[in-house]
């Protein structure tokens, strides 16, 4: 049947449902039954439907009075927990669940179809398979996430590295700074290897007798704290 207020189709349950929860009018499980004055049950819009062409109830043929329905609850519950197959089944989904689950599961069903989100895109693909379709997608695009502002595409995101590329700046940097220090180290040290060689031609020198003129002038404390 085509008729968008009918009941739930047998075929979605895991086992035949029970007769007394078959709607006479659609012939599917209830979908929101209510009791009308005779105390048969319907689906609410079957029944709704029904009673604009005629005023009977379709099962006992007596005058409906009123259209004060009676929701049942009860029932909706009993309904609303019978277990139902995914509708993806034929994709392959075997889950069972309980019909109030439904919309539930096929919100995050594996095997459901979902629209590529890549702009431009027009691909269908199960749910588990759309990491796998962005990999390969050609309208794939992202800024780089390392904020250099380059836009990549599925044609340049395997070479683009900036990563690799700060690492080897850095490396470059690195290597830069160590000659200069090692360079500074070898001054350093010729430096002082000329100091001691200076404190020790002044120590000689200062043994030997000197002229009284030349003492003020030398500057003993000086060259001992240059030497330090
Ligand atoms: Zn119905
Ligand atoms: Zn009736
Ligand atoms: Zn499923
Ligand atoms: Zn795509
Ligand atoms: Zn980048």
């Amino acid at each position: 049947m085509s008729y968008s207020f009918r009941g739930y189709d047998l075929d979605i349950f895991v086992e035949d449902p029970d007769h007394d929860l078959l709607c006479s009018i659609c012939h599917g499980v209830m979908r929101c039954p209510v009791m009308i004055s005779c105390n048969h049950v319907f689906c609410r819009k079957c029944i709704l439907q029904w009673l604009k062409r005629q005023q009977t109830c379709p099962c006992c043929r007596t005058e409906v009075r009123g259209k004060l329905f009676v929701l049942m609850h009860k029932l909706k519950r009993k309904i609303n927990s019978l277990q139902v197959k995914c509708s993806n089944e034929q994709t392959g989904c075997p889950a069972h669940f309980p019909l109030l689950r439904s919309r539930e599961h096929a919100e995050t069903c594996p095997f459901g179809s979902v629209g590529c989100t890549n702009v431009g895109c027009q691909a269908e693909v199960l749910r588990k398979d759309l990491s796998e379709h962005s990999q390969v997608c050609e309208y794939w695009r992202q800024m780089c996430h390392m904020g250099c502002g380059t836009l990549l595409g599925p044609e340049n995101r395997d070479e683009h590295n900036c990563y690799l590329e700060l690492k080897e700046a850095y490396a470059t940097q690195l290597n830069k700074l160590q000659q200069k220090a090692r360079h500074m180290e070898t001054l350093s040290s010729q430096m002082s290897r000329q100091i001691l060689l200076l404190k020790g031609n002044l120590e000689t020198e200062q043994n030997e007798p000197r002229s009284e003129e030349l003492e003020p002038t030398l500057q003993t404390g000086n060259i001992g704290e240059t030497a330090r």
